[in-house]
């Protein structure tokens, strides 16, 4: 019966994992999988969600039961109003819809199910290049896909001109899915003027903005800088259509694993003549019918910790000082891995790597440089040159820049 089925290659990033795990040379470096590492090498508890699982294990009332379908109410509200913002209009005039998620590929996951629903004829645009998964996420719903130019290698900057006009021949209500900020794989994200033009193009030609906010704080240490894009979208799209978020808390808190995260979908302003409400209760029970045939209901461990930061204010304190740990080590090794090229004269201008922001660096390597650097030198990363700058430390960084030197040389 299933003798015939199609052998698929493994996923890129998890085998180079298998493939690091495999590797018994004694000085090897995973510049592959984004996930922070701290400066021994070693994965991190932030000190915030140390604190906040103390708190939930002492709570009389800790135990493991279900979630209601819709997720943990405390957090999927905490989570609006750190992505939105404390005085958001959207929130205070209720046209926001939110509800937990299997993180952020489950929240891109909701979305595509509910695009194939509601408006499956749209195209969804994603940026050129983009992360891999998207392409994956809404294809295998069997939405269409097209690209929009993003990164232009010639300049290592953001190809606005093609962008822009992108936009503009798309086909009118197309959905075109954002990286609110830290773009991946490119570290490259738009400046606020260039945000404005983009979100203006696209009110013109009645585009569907979807943004996917998987990196808040990681880009800047600042989660409301870093939520600049999502409120703008929403300040000028307010009157126009609705909006989709997907956020993920598994680089900003830390949770990978714990699969915590939200889906919201922000509706425009209604006329008198339609009740909010009435449209809030119809989307809640369509993403409700669709956690629950999935799911049943989402993970709820991740979540309470997830929440008991976001609700206790000591610890948001806290957890605000820890994305500047993570974000200020990330930039400095930027600065270093940058410095120690200069330093060995390597070919070519590596200022892009600290001009990019977030977890990753568009580095600019050729796959065939990548595939040397893997055998020769044990540095593991994406063939695309994406490299994920969490897994340099000052142990490695020195030895990273001369492997790179070797291969851009010889
Ligand atoms: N979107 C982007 C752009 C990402 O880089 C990631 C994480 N690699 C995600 C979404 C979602 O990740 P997760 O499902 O782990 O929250």
């Amino acid at each position: 019966l299933f003798n015939d089925i199609d052998l698929l290659p493994p996923d890129s990033l998890f085998n180079i994992k298998q493939r690091l795990s495999q590797d018994s040379r004694p000085v090897k470096v995973d510049l592959g999988i984004g996930a922070y590492r701290d400066d021994n090498g070693k994965p991190w508890v932030l000190p915030s969600v140390r604190e906040a699982e103390k708190v939930i294990q002492k709570d009389p009332s800790y135990n493991h039961e279900y979630l209601g379908i819709g997720g943990l109410t405390s957090l999927t509200q905490g989570a609006a109003k750190v992505l939105l913002g404390d005085d958001n209009k959207a929130l205070k005039e209720k046209r926001v819809v939110s509800v937990q998620s299997l993180s952020g590929t489950g929240a891109l996951h909701m979305a595509a199910r509910f695009f194939t629903k509601f408006c499956g004829d749209k195209l969804v645009y994603l940026s050129d290049p983009t992360w891999a998964n998207h392409n994956a996420i809404f294809e295998t719903m069997g939405l269409k896909t097209a690209t929009y130019p993003y990164w232009d290698p010639a300049t290592k900057s953001l190809n606005l001109k093609g962008y822009l006009s992108a936009i503009e021949s798309a086909p009118k209500g197309s959905i075109f899915v954002l990286h609110a900020c830290a773009h991946n794989p490119t570290g490259l994200d738009p400046n606020q003027e260039q945000w404005a033009s983009i979100l203006d193009a696209i009110i013109k030609k009645d585009h569907i903005v979807l943004f996917d906010s998987a990196y808040q704080g990681f880009a800047s240490g600042d989660l409301d800088r870093d939520a600049f894009a999502v409120r703008l979208g929403l300040e000028k799209l307010a009157e126009v259509s609705p909006i989709f978020i997907c956020q993920s808390f598994a680089k900003n808190v830390g949770m990978y694993g714990e699969r915590a995260g939200c889906f919201h979908i922000v509706l425009p302003r209604q006329d008198q003549s339609v009740s909010i409400e009435n449209v809030k209760d119809a989307i809640n029970s369509q993403l409700a019918k669709i956690t629950r045939s999935e799911l049943s209901n989402p993970p709820a461990y991740g979540a309470k910790i997830v929440s008991t930061v976001l609700n206790d204010e000591q610890l948001t304190e806290q957890w605000h000082k820890d994305m500047v740990t993570m974000s200020s080590r990330i930039i400095k090794m930027r600065h270093q891995l940058r410095d120690n090229l200069v330093k060995l004269h390597t070919p070519g201008n590596w200022d892009h790597i600290v001009g990019q922001t977030g977890m990753f660096s568009y580095t600019g390597l050729s796959p065939e440089m990548v595939k040397r650097l893997e055998k020769e030198h044990a540095v593991y990363l994406v063939g695309s040159g994406r490299a994920s700058i969490a897994g340099l430390n000052s142990g490695n960084v020195e030895y990273v820049a001369k492997a790179i030197n070797e291969v851009v040389n010889h």
